[in-house]
C-alpha cells in the first residue's frame, strides 16, 4: 500500500526566471574587469575625479562611470586591459589607488570619517 504524497505543506515558490528577460529598466551593467553583466547592486561605480579614479559610492556622480565587481581579480583584469581609460574616455594615467583601497578594504561601513553626509550640495 502506498501513501500518497504527504508533502502538501511544501510550497515551492516558483522562481520566475528573469535571466532571459531584458527589461529596459533592469539595472544591469557590464563589469569592466571580467566583462560579465551583473546587477548594479553587485558592482560599484568608478569615476574620474581630478585625473584619478574614485569610487562613486552613491552612484550619483556625473559623467562617465565604469562598473566593477568588488573583487581584486576584476580590478586586476581591468587595469591590465586598460579598461578604465577606455570606459571612462580618459587617456590619462589614472591612479587606481582609491579603487584598490576600496577593493582591499571590502565594503566600508557608511561611517567613513571625513565624509559629511551629502551636505556639499
Ligand atoms: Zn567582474
Amino acid at each position: 500500500m502506498k501513501v500518497e504524497a504527504l508533502d502538501s505543506g511544501v510550497v515551492r515558490s516558483p522562481r520566475r526566471a528573469a535571466e532571459h528577460q531584458t527589461h529596459r529598466d533592469s539595472p544591469v551593467r557590464t563589469c569592466v574587469g571580467c566583462r560579465q553583466r551583473a546587477l548594479i547592486g553587485e558592482l560599484f561605480r568608478v569615476v574620474v575625479v581630478d585625473g584619478r579614479l574614485a569610487v562613486d559610492e552613491r552612484r550619483r556622480l556625473p559623467g562617465r562611470g565604469a562598473w566593477l565587481h568588488p573583487g581584486p581579480e576584476c580590478l586586476t583584469k581591468a587595469e591590465r586591459r586598460r579598461a578604465f581609460p577606455r570606459a571612462l574616455r580618459d587617456p590619462g594615467a589614472l591612479d587606481a589607488q582609491a579603487v584598490r583601497d576600496h577593493v582591499a578594504g571590502g565594503a566600508p561601513s557608511e561611517t567613513a570619517p571625513g565624509h559629511p553626509r551629502g551636505r556639499t550640495e
